[in-house]
This record gives structure tokens, sequence and C-alpha cells, in this order.
């Protein structure tokens, strides 16, 4: 049997950032738990890799502003160099929808978020891809852009392992101990673990851990959502914008000499790497059609999808159990784990190590308390 202060299941975004953060924090004894041969098997090797500052669910704003501004300019003794292409993105928006994106950018200008609001006619000569799209104007935030995500994971797993994190991989968590209403330790592939605090950091399977602790039933919906790459592309612009259609639910990036596409599908799966399906290469290529007349003559290459666990209120799950002590949660990052990666592992370390911290209020699972 193994004993010690903090175990942590999954090291995924939300997993190793906790792990780090907690490590930088001084603190010591923490077990990283992974259930995959490596790190990234999951969302958190599955995405975009697009830093989006501009959200619609206002508590989201400063988690995305910090997490941008550390992506930007990584701590000096950060063991892993992470690129990030300062690329900027165009939020294109049309009808009632670009009010709502006009709202938006102006809660995160007050934020301090750099963001402007661009004719049609501005976007189209930032990225004359955009030249016969339909759309009322668009929200241009020059400090958003693309990163290495997985330098970025590897990153956290390094910065913690150098301070004594242990990171146990192929190591499943099948239960949670609890003695008198707290958490005690998880029983595991590999035996028992003894900790005071257990941290859910588990992404889609988080409402499955929760549930072997007896700890509150956040509604949490893992939802899979495809991408696409096409072939290279001789008239794409690597230096082009993401460029995100809101109110159509569309987005393409450059990527690999092409572009990276999504038709921004949502559907409910049970965790696990999610199959995909046929008929949503068709969904986006009737996107395209009618939104991005430009680019509806391009061959897809490559495809797959991905898990976001997204909250019935688009807020993140972080915080102490309201039913379980010691049961700590950070989970349900939607499709902003990324972005936020630095300022949910900072605000989850926060709230273990500081008991008076209220900062995490939003976040709160409590919430979920019937
Ligand atoms: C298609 C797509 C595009 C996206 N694009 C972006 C983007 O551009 N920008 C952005 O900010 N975000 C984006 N996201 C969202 C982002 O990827 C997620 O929010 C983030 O990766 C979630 O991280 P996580 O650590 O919570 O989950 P995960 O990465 O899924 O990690 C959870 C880990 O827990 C492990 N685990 C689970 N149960 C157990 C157990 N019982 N025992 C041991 N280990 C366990 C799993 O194996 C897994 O590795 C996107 C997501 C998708 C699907």
């Amino acid at each position: 049997m193994i004993s010690c202060r903090y175990v942590i299941v999954g090291a995924g975004f939300a997993g190793a950032s906790t792990a780090c953060h907690l490590a930088r924090r001084g603190a010591r004894e923490i077990v990283l738990l992974e259930q995959e041969k490596v790190a990234g098997v999951h969302s958190s090797g599955r995405n975009a890799s697009m830093i989006r500052q501009v959200v619609s669910e206002p508590a989201l704003i400063r988690l995305t502003k910090e997490g941008a501004s550390f992506l930007r300019s990584l701590p000096a003794d950060w063991p892993v160099p992470v690129s990030f292409q300062r690329s900027g993105s165009l939020l294109l928006g049309s009808g009632e929808g670009w009010n709502r994106l006009q709202r938006e950018a102006e809660t995160a200008r007050q934020a301090g978020i750099e963001v402007e609001i661009w004719s049609r006619e501005r976007a189209r000569d930032c990225a004359p891809v955009l030249k016969d799209a339909d759309f009322e104007g668009a929200v241009w935030c020059p400090t958003d852009g693309v990163v290495d995500i997985h330098a970025l994971l590897s990153g956290y797993l390094k910065a913690a392992t150098s301070l004594g994190v242990q990171v146990r991989y192929g190591c499943s968590v099948q239960g949670v101990q609890v003695e008198n209403g707290r958490a005690v330790g998880v029983v595991t592939s590999d035996g028992l673990i003894r900790a005071e605090v257990v941290v859910n950091a588990a992404g889609p399977w988080a409402g499955a851990v929760a549930e072997m602790a007896g700890a509150v039933v956040a509604p949490l919906r893992p939802c899979r959502r495809h991408l696409f790459i096409t072939a290279p592309l001789s008239w794409v612009d690597p230096g082009w914008p993401f460029v995100w259609d809101d109110a159509h639910g569309l987005y393409f990036r450059p990527d690999s000499g092409g572009l990276l596409l999504c038709p921004c599908d949502q559907e409910e799966m049970a965790p696990g790497i999610p199959p995909t399906d046929n008929r949503i290469a068709e969904l986006l290529a009737e996107k395209i059609r009618q939104r991005f007349p430009a680019i509806s003559d391009v061959a897809i290459r490559k495809s797959w999808a991905g898990l976001r666990t997204l909250s019935p209120d688009g807020r993140f799950v972080i915080g102490w159990d309201p039913k379980i002590s010691g049961f700590f949660w950070v989970a349900g990052l939607g499709g902003h784990g990324v972005t936020t990666s630095p300022s949910v592992g900072r605000l989850a370390a926060a709230l273990i190590l500081d008991p008076g911290d209220k900062s995490g209020e939003p976040f709160s699972p409590g919430r979920f308390l019937r």
C-alpha cells in the first residue's frame, strides 16, 4: 500500500496542471494516476489547440485571460519549450449572434483583454478567404493563438515530476475509499493508495469517479466533436488567425499547410475514444458550402473526434465536494481546457491549499447539491 497526501485521478490538462501548481506552491507527496500508458490519449490530445479568450460564460473570462497570458510568456524555469503562435482570432457574427458577440467582446475588454470590433471589409482584408462569406462584423482578438498541446501537457508533467510528483501510468482508479464521510484513498489496478485528498480530474470519467466516492452528482455530459484536416492548400496563409463563425457553428485555422476545420457538432457519448461518424463530414461540407464558399473545394486528408465534457451552466466544476470531505473536483472544462489549463491548475491548487480562498465560488460543485 502507498500513502501520500494528494492523489490526483487523470493526467490530462486538468490533472497535470493541478499537480504542477500544487508542487510549485510547495505541496509534497503528490501521486498522479493515469489509466492510459501515456498522457494525452483523451481530450487533452485530441483538440484544436486554440487559445480563445472571448467566451460566452463571463465567469470563465478571467481564467481564459490568465491562461493565455501564462502561455504567451511561460515562466523562465519552464522545463519544455512550448510554441505559441500568436495568430489572433476573428470571431464572426451575424444577426442576434452579432449583438451577443459584441456584448461578450465588451465583457472581455472590461476584463483587460485586447479586443477590437472590425467591419466585414477589415476582416476580409486580414483573411481574404472570407471574401464570399456572409457576416455582419467580427471581433478581433490579437492575443489569441495556437499552442503546441503535446509540448504544453508534457511541460506540466515535467515541471511536476521535477518537484517530486510521482506519475503512475497504466494505473486505473476503480474505487474511492471513504471513511466517516471523508475520502481517504483510492483502490487502483495497482493496489490501494491512501491519501488525505483525492482530486477528481478524470475528464469524461469525472462523473464515474465521483459516483465511486458517493460525491455530489454533477450533471456533466461528455459530448463528441469532430475535427478535419485538409490536404495542403497553396492559397492558405499559415499566418491567418483562427476564424470562428459562432452563430453557425463552424471554425477553421491553418494547419499542416492546409486547414483544420470543425463543424461544431455536439453529441453525448459514453467516456472513451469516440468513433467518427461519416455524416459529420457531410454536415461540415454543407456548412462550408453555405458559409464559406471560397473553401468548399477542399479534400479532407484526416479526421478524428474527441469529447468535450460540458456542465449544464457552462461553468467548470472546481472545488471541494459538498458531500464527501477531502474529495476535490477539477472537471467539466468543456471546450476551454487548453486555454485555461494554467489558470485552472493555479485555481485548483489555491483552493486546495488555502481553505479561506473564495475565488472559486462560481465553479463550486456545491451548486449541484439538491
Ligand atoms: C474536438 C475538440 C476540440 C477542442 N478544442 C479546444 C481548443 O481549441 N481550445 C481549448 O482550450 N480547448 C479545446 N478543447 C477542450 C479541451 O481539449 C478539454 O477541455 C481538455 O482537454 C480537458 O482536459 P481534462 O484533463 O479535463 O480531460 P482529459 O484530457 O480527458 O483527461 C482526463 C484523464 O483522466 C484519465 N482517467 C479517467 N478516469 C480514470 C481512472 N478511473 N483512473 C485513472 N485515470 C483516469 C483519462 O485516461 C484521461 O487521460 C477541445 C476539445 C475537443 C474534444
